[in-house]
């Protein structure tokens, strides 16, 4: 009897948690054994990260654990730091404790990407991309903290710069994020007396000539009126110059302080793409085949934003890093896994996209289905729809729904719980008190 094939996945997002499901589904135990390894034991549901920042979603319904719905999986945790392609191992350093090396048969190698950042002075300090849950929830409690700090300083300039917002990048990301984001503040605005939605100023920076291309030109160019409609200062062919201290310089000559940059300016292969030994193009991204085996790697398959699979419904073109690409291309990958393992023909990964669905705030939306145009609200219902569908596990979509229909009833809560990413502050701040006053009180019973 043949041993079972070793199955690695590495990242367990969006391609790597959809394959897994597929192939514990297809595959019997004494085919296949299937570890996954990620970083988080969660999958982030990312289109509903906007939400999230905005308090319409609770945090933990936009993220899928990894343990319950890969029950015929193993799972791993940690950050895979390199991969032996030749000798068919991965180094993985646990969060803690001694790193060690994983061997496999058949690798799936998602890593997905990270923010795609440029040398602007003071950025790495002062900035914050929006791709992790962690990022959602620092940027809501962030905003209300700014907001609670404009109604209680007597200082006009701090209030000012707390006041301020800067988006830079007006991709899928950041549209949705700042669009979320300033109709919360807007809506938080009621419980801080001395600030009007006025008194804020909101900047969405993009270095092109338009805004949300996903949506194609016009609707684009409708989202762009909205944004300035609702007094968003939206400035295209614009180019952040520096960030330092907090202090923003745009390539049009406008300054001005902000206590809030956000960077939405795309993506790129996640760093551990370099480190793999697997062939890249021009983009660090892994050279995939149509197949979405990596060249001249049989036993090594990829996809989704790490990976340059060609667009073969666009000769000569890629796909594009977006959750559309990465669910199908999942489905034709762990497809091409199983026929691996049964000796038969592979696919290729054919896919026309269909188009974008973004949210722009409550009831404000924007979208282009097959060559469909649709705006305002028929497009946030579809846009809610779509995603409510799309998130895996029905358990996450009850509870998605569920909290929609509490915002349907309830007001939005507006508190900053701005402790969550200091948690240990209070504990040292009363040990340090108490050193403190145990050596004042040694000095005052010391003889002499
Ligand atoms: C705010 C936001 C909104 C979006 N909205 C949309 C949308 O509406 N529609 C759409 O089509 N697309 C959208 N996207 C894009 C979409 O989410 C991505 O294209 C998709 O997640 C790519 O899937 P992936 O599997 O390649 O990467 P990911 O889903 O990012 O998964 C990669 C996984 O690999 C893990 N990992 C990375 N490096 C390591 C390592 N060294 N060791 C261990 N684990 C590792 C990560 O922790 C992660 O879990 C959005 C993205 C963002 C950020």
């Amino acid at each position: 009897m043949t041993e079972p094939v070793r199955i690695l996945v590495v990242g367990g997002g969006y391609v790597g948690m959809y394959a897994a499901l597929y192939l514990q589904r297809e595959l019997r135990r004494d085919e296949a054994h299937i570890t996954v390894v990620d970083a988080d034991s969660y999958m982030t549901y990312q289109p509903f990260l906007p939400e999230a920042a905005a308090g319409n979603v609770e945090p933990r319904h936009v993220v899928v654990p990894l343990r319950r719905v890969l029950g015929k999986c193993r799972i791993l945790n940690g950050w895979v730091v390199s991969v032996d392609p030749v000798h068919r191992t991965v180094d993985l350093c646990p969060h803690g404790g001694p790193g060690r090396t994983l061997e496999y048969d058949l690798l799936i190698f998602a890593p997905g990407s990270v923010s795609r950042t440029l040398p602007v002075p003071g950025l790495a300090e002062t900035g914050i991309g929006f791709k992790t849950l962690e990022e959602a929830i620092h940027l809501r409690n962030h905003v209300l903290g700014r907001l609670d700090l404009a109604d209680s300083t007597t200082d006009a300039a701090v209030r000012a710069r707390a006041l301020t917002f800067v988006f830079v990048g007006a991709g899928f990301a950041g549209v949705e994020a700042l669009a979320e984001l300033e109709d919360m503040a807007h809506d938080a605005c009621a419980y801080h007396p001395t600030v009007e939605p006025g008194d804020m100023r909101w900047f969405l920076v993009e270095a092109t000539d338009r805004i949300l291309p996903e949506v194609g030109p016009e609707m684009g160019r409708w989202t762009l009126e909205q944004l300035r409609g609702r007094g968003i200062d939206v400035r295209t062919r614009t180019r952040l110059r520096s960030a330092v201290g907090g202090h923003i310089e745009l390539d049009d000559g406008t300054a001005f302080d902000a206590d809030t940059l956000v960077w939405t300016a795309g993506v790129r292969p996640h760093p551990l793409v370099r480190a793999s030994g697997l062939p890249l193009d021009g983009k660090d991204r892994v050279r995939a085949t149509p197949r979405l085996t990596v060249e001249g790697f049989d036993d090594v398959f990829t996809a989704g934003d790490c990976a340059a699979v060609p667009d073969l419904t666009k000769p000569g073109e890629l796909c594009a890093p977006n959750a559309q690409h990465a669910v199908r291309q999942a489905r034709t990958l762990a497809g091409n896994v199983v026929a691996t393992i049964r000796g038969r023909g592979l696919r290729p990964y054919r896919h026309a996209y269909a188009g974008s669905v973004a949210g722009l705030g409550l009831h404000q939306g924007v979208a282009q289905i097959y060559g469909h145009k649709v705006r305002g609200l028929p497009a946030w219902f579809l846009h809610r729809t779509y995603h409510l569908s799309r998130i895996p596990t029905l358990n996450k979509k009850v509870r998605v729904a569920v909290d929609w229909a509490l915002a349907l009833l309830f007001r939005r809560d507006i508190v900053s719980l701005g402790q969550f990413s200091r948690p240990r502050e209070e504990f040292e701040r009363a040990a340090r008190v108490e050193r403190a006053e145990r050596r004042e009180r040694a000095e005052q019973t010391a003889p002499g």
